[in-house]
């Protein structure tokens, strides 16, 4: 009886997941991903735009398969695919509803996309966002401002970009010199050309926001820059793609990543801000933790990990 209302109310879909998986399995997809928390006054909603699972021991320079696996193991995770997180986060003050990064876009690749519903679940539409911070412009970061036939998704939004980082994919003839990256080049300069007129770009650490300042983390790419958000006496440092994998880049620290502009760079920045937010506990977000990528960084031997924020509820 129970079982016969269930499916006269249409709730098949409910009997069919709790079936043993096989040939008539449920293809099924994450929900969407928004979450909240606060700095001080400003409300900050963690975007899900999905994940990538091409940060392994074939794109992570620095450590063989073996010692890839046994970072996972010894972090209780077993080997197998990773899937990396690819996060954008949302930041109001009241006043301004501004994105950092944009995620990748499901143009970009099919296991993202996830950031415009998202943000119209945490009640947000693509023409309200007013300022969109870019921490730098690979296409994981930037591609999803781009929509059909490379038009732009935030019609109304500023975008702020470091001028170095700017010049590197759009204005330079850099492109010239890394022709393995030209799908990467292509893609910044569709961005260029969809925002163009409407671009800011900054070279220092004031970003024109009130409450955020940007933090220089040049080595991923020229102009790879975090952001420092402050309100009262709280404080969130964005640590951008400081981190690719967050369990072996943080007990391997050394470990660089296949799109890396320059890996020593990137590598050197990686051990000073660490060592800083350890002594300093500072809290983070970033672009590559597992979602919403809110959390500390502690030492752990000699590198660190990651130890995630509770939920907050308010
Ligand atoms: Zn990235």
């Amino acid at each position: 009886m129970i079982r016969r209302s269930f499916l006269k109310n249409g709730s098949g879909a409910l009997i069919a997941a709790a079936m043993p998986l096989g040939a008539n399995a449920l293809e099924l997809h994450q929900l969407s991903g928004a979450q909240r928390f606060k700095v001080g006054q400003i409300v900050i909603t963690a975007l899900s735009d999905g994940y990538v699972d091409i940060i392994n021991a074939d794109t992570l320079n620095g450590i063989d398969e073996q010692g890839y696996e046994a970072s996972l193991i010894e972090a209780g995770r077993g080997p197998g695919a990773w899937q990396t997180d690819v996060n954008a986060y949302l930041i109001e003050d009241g006043t301004r509803k501004i994105l950092i990064d944009a995620g990748g876009g499901k143009s970009f690749l099919p296991t993202l996309g996830g950031v415009p519903d998202a943000l119209r679940f945490a009640g947000c539409n693509p023409e309200d966002i007013t300022h969109i911070l870019m921490s730098h412009m690979h296409p994981d970061h930037v591609s999803g401002v781009l929509g059909a036939k490379n038009a732009a998704v935030y019609p109304n939004a500023e975008m702020i970009i470091h001028a170095r980082e700017f010049d590197f994919w759009v204005t330079s003839d850099a492109h010239a010199r890394l022709p393995q990256m030209a799908s990467f080049f292509a893609i910044a300069q569709n961005v260029a050309k969809a925002y163009d007129g409407r671009i800011k770009l900054h070279s220092g650490t004031d970003v024109g926001l009130p409450g955020i300042i940007a933090e220089p983390m040049f080595g991923h790419t020229p102009g790879h820059v975090g952001y420092v958000i402050e309100d009262g006496n709280e404080h969130l440092l964005v640590t951008s793609d400081l981190v690719h994998h967050a369990v072996v880049q943080l007990a391997h620290p050394e470990v660089s990543v296949a799109f890396d502009v320059d890996a020593n760079a990137a590598v050197a920045i990686r051990h000073r801000v660490f060592d800083r937010v350890v002594a300093s506990r500072e809290r983070l977000i970033g672009m590559h933790f597992p979602f919403p990528g809110l959390g500390r960084v502690e030492r752990d031997g000699s590198g660190y990990r990651w130890v995630a924020e509770e939920r907050q509820f308010f």
